[in-house]
């Protein structure tokens, strides 16, 4: 068991109300009963006596111990005392919900170091536990985790609720060893780098960061003879081929839930559900603002002035005729009625900005019917 998961009052059997003394007098107590010079036999007395002088560190400095109680407040241990089994600690942070929801990472992450211990185990604990749920049994049958995915649409295939066909990349338990590493048929044996716990820490004297130890990736087991299909990793990448259909009218940021595409359950467990997020790539010429779409189309000075009528584009690819009466002026705004985005059986409408390009390179003759023109209507220029 990891020393991270354990509360470290009950470690050294105090009371979170103890004074400095009593925490003092338990220690002293339970280091010599549990000091590994006096019990050569008793393999479980090296790991026990580790975990008191580390619950000891903490409890006997004032801050530190101020720190731990915060946290322990907020509920970031609530997990910690279901497990008190000896042996490796998976499973162990999957056993209760924060105690009344009181704690979040951010929270966490103000405790540098701490949060730093607590996240490293509760990624650890995360990889069985975590989508297990408050009742999660460690030994029972566990929902496999969700996956999340970004699926880049075009503007168009958001618009019309395509069909599309997207590529999911899962990290899931491998299914030949169940996620233990070892080749099937096989045992494991209990981790030299970490000595059973899992866990490597760093720093000294304080507060030690714990991590997951890198030779048996946290289990404190390593296999007797590799599982070859995963290389003893326990799970395994694969690329799945998901066909999606997009909801007509999604904006970037919508999300869909697949149930069911997520990594496979462990134990008999349910799998767990795929959830993709859309993004929505610009369109060249289209602007969307709610259920509503914008356009800028060029119209030449005559139409204009004299009035025209033109044909635009929808996004829904139609095209629709539009009147521009006589002396129109750049920047004025037609509604196009019901051609907008459809979405939940409403729809927007296209909004058509004419923007009046001016002439630009005239022949003689254009040049010299303009400036028959101004002299006619008295422009001057
Ligand atoms: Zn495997
Ligand atoms: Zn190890």
């Amino acid at each position: 068991m990891a020393t991270g998961t354990k509360d470290l009052y009950q470690v050294l059997g105090v009371t979170e109300t103890a004074s400095g003394d009593e925490v003092k007098k338990a220690y002293r107590k339970l280091a010599k009963h549990h000091h590994p010079d006096t019990n050569p036999n008793r393999p479980q007395a090296a790991e026990r006596f580790k975990q008191i002088g580390e619950a000891y560190s903490v409890l006997s400095d004032t801050d530190k111990r101020k720190q731990y109680d915060r946290m322990r407040r907020l509920g970031a241990f609530g997990f910690a005392r279901a497990g008190s089994g000896p042996g490796p600690a998976r499973g162990a942070p999957s056993s209760g919900a924060p105690h009344g929801g009181g704690f979040s990472f951010e929270e966490l992450r103000d405790f540098g170091g701490l949060g730093d211990m607590f996240s490293a185990l509760f990624d650890r604990g995360g990889h069985r536990g975590a989508s297990g749920g408050p009742s999660g049994n460690p030994f029972g049958p566990e929902k496999g985790g969700n996956v999340e995915y970004v699926a880049e649409i075009s503007f168009e295939a958001a618009v019309a609720g395509d069909k599309i066909s997207i590529e999911v990349p899962i990290t899931e338990e491998c299914a030949s060893c169940s996620g233990s590493g070892a080749a099937p048929g096989l045992g494991t044996h209990r981790c030299t780098e970490c000595g059973g716990s899992g866990t490597i820490g760093f720093g000294h004297g304080g507060f030690q960061v714990k991590r997951p130890c890198p030779a048996c990736l946290g289990r404190g087991e390593v296999p007797d003879q590799p599982c070859l299909s995963c290389d003893t990793t326990g799970s395994v990448r694969q690329i799945r081929v998901i066909q999606v259909t997009i909801p007509r009218g999604v904006q970037g940021g919508g999300r869909v839930r697949i149930p069911g595409q997520g990594e496979r359950g462990h134990k008999g467990g349910q799998p767990g559900d795929l959830f993709i997020t859309f993004k929505v790539k610009p369109h060249k010429f289209f602007r969307r603002e709610g259920l509503h779409v914008h356009v800028t189309v060029p119209i030449n000075v005559v139409q204009a002035t004299l009035g025209s009528k033109i044909r635009v584009r929808t996004v829904s690819g139609k095209r629709v005729v539009l009147t521009i009466p006589p002396g129109t002026q750049t920047g004025t705004r037609f509604r196009v009625r019901g051609q907008g985005i459809e979405k939940a059986g409403r729809v927007g409408d296209q909004y058509v900005e004419v923007k009046v390009e001016i002439l630009e390179e005239l022949s003689d003759e254009e040049q010299k019917l303009l400036e028959d023109f101004a002299a006619a209507s008295g422009l001057k220029h």
